[in-house]
């Protein structure tokens, strides 16, 4: 084995093309400035008090030195762009270069939410495509558009529930969700005013349908379900679900974040749900990660059209309009949102859709489900897979093989960021122990699967052959090493403050 100098100390301090990178502030000083200003005039204003006192302390670096901090602190971020990133949950797959060509044509980005509908009815096209689009994939009859991600479109949905429940005189106090949900869930239901009751897993990771019928009684306004489910899996049951849902006079709410597993194969308006919310950007491409952007329309059944949120893209004699008024009197939610937003990704997310055709999104989840399948009939001889039988669009495993070995779920995420990829999504979901649940995409070729596997599958070999050193001191080969996560949580220092650097 050859002897890597890990230790090698340089005059520079750098390691080759990795450069270390201080704080800006530590980088300049306020005393250098990188624009060379004439010297003010005399002011004479009176400022009412306002004047500043003491310097800002900024940075003064010239634009060299500032472009280069910049780039080489970008160079310490991993991305979709560099390597496989495996995180559960997010599909965090390839954004095709012609999406980005489209959403910078000029013509409609160059536009204003105020402008008259007769100067942009090419973006109210687009609009309304991508909303036909969504309706055919989903067998729902009417796509809101304007919620800004997954989570405000779970606030759309279950708003729109609270609305015809009151209007038919039965308010109801309860949201139903299961375990493994999503923690959006549970908050939105919480930030509509509804109280949570949990509903447990079966053996097989699914809803325990038991369970669920003791819980539906008089009080129950919706069931919050995600299918495929948190744990990468179908919910075999959904349609007598749907059933007993709607027999006790709630409403189904589908978290449609997993929709890359199922996409041209089933249409969640046959499964007999009320409300769902897609994620543009995890289904349909848009890089995303590190909050935004987003964009999470939500598909309803007939039953909640008259309450749907405002406005909506209609079309009369071919020309597009905003219709602020509902159609069936007054009885919408009203607006989500001050504008629509988010035309970025529906221009990204249309060009996704138009670019595959009906039959190449069949295809898109298709194959992401063979990904995920291939990772978990590769992977579980040595790690403990914690359901019976495939999964859907993700793998997800527990901690039993690494059980008494010293090496927890989270020593081996930090273990597989010196492999050179982003760790898979961790301890989520909660339902079982010490989770992590992989999702390849459909875009990862075999041969970079491949590479993942045998990576995934010499770090559980070193677990089982007792070298534990291996995990509990990782990272060792990125920019920072471990970092104390409690205090990072608890005591978070967000921002630098001048004066504080004494
Ligand atoms: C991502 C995700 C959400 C939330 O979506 P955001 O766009 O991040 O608000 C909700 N549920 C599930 C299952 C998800 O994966």
């Amino acid at each position: 084995m050859t002897h890597k100098r890990k230790d090698l100390q340089t005059a520079t301090g750098h390691r080759a093309l990795d450069h270390k990178e201080p704080l800006i502030f530590e980088l300049g000083t306020a005393e250098t400035t990188g624009v060379d200003f004439s010297e003010p005039e005399p002011f004479e204003a009176e400022l009412g008090g306002l004047e500043r006192s003491e310097a800002m302390g900024l940075a003064g670096l010239s634009e060299p030195e500032t472009v280069r901090h910049f780039t080489r602190l970008s160079r310490k971020n991993y991305a979709i762009d560099m390597g496989f990133f495996p995180l559960g949950s997010c599909t965090m797959k390839h954004n095709p270069r012609l999406n980005e060509k489209i959403a910078r044509i000029a013509g409609l980005t160059d536009v204003h939410p105020l402008q008259p509908f007769s100067t942009i009815q090419g973006s109210l096209k687009v609009m309304a495509e991508v909303a036909r689009w969504l309706g055919v994939l989903t067998g729902m009859p009417a796509i809101a558009l304007s919620p800004k991600a997954g989570a405000h479109g779970e606030l759309c949905g279950l708003m729109a529930i609270r609305a015809a429940l009151e209007d038919a005189g039965d308010a109801r106090t309860t949201v139903l969700v299961p375990e493994s949900a999503h923690g959006t869930n549970p908050a939105t239901a919480a930030l509509c005013g509804y109280g949570v009751k949990t509903i447990p897993a079966n053996d097989h990771g699914r809803v325990d349908v038991a369970a669920l019928a003791e819980a539906l009684k008089e009080n129950i306004a919706a069931l919050m379900l995600t299918n495929p489910n948190t744990c990468g899996l179908f919910e075999n049951d959904i349609l007598k679900i749907a059933e007993m849902v709607h027999d006790a006079g709630a409403y189904f709410y589908c978290d449609g974040a997993n929709f890359n597993a199922i996409m041209g194969r089933v249409r969640p308006g046959d499964l007999g749900i009320d409300a769902m919310h897609l994620n543009l950007h995890k289904t349909f491409s848009t890089p995303h990660g590190g909050g935004g952007p987003g964009s999470g329309p939500v598909a309803f059944s007939k039953a909640l059209m008259p309450f749907i949120p405002l406005p909506n893209v209609i079309s009369i004699n071919g020309r597009f309009a905003l219709q602020e008024l509902g159609v069936e009197g007054e009885q919408s939610i009203g607006r989500m949102a001050a504008f629509h937003g988010q035309m970025g990704m529906f221009l990204r997310a249309l060009s996704y859709m138009m670019s595959h055709g009906a039959d190449g999104l069949r295809q898109v989840s298709e194959d992401a489900v063979l990904s995920a399948n291939y990772i978990l009939e590769s992977l579980k001889d040595v790690m403990t897979a914690s359901y019976e039988g495939p999964c859907m669009h993700e793998a997800l495993f527990d901690d039993r093989f690494m059980k008494d070995s010293g090496v927890t779920t989270l020593d081996l995420a930090k273990a597989l960021i010196d492999e050179g990829f982003h760790p898979m999504t961790v301890y989520f979901p909660l339902v079982v122990h010490g989770a992590m649940l992989i999702e390849p995409t459909e875009t990862e070729s075999k041969a970079s699967l491949d590479v993942f596997i045998g990576s995934m599958r010499s770090l559980a070999e070193s677990i089982a052959s007792g070298d534990v050193e291996r995990f509990t001191s990782s990272p060792h080969l990125a920019p920072v090493g471990r970092l104390d996560e409690t205090t990072a949580a608890r005591n978070p220092i967000l921002r630098w403050r001048a004066r504080e650097q004494g």
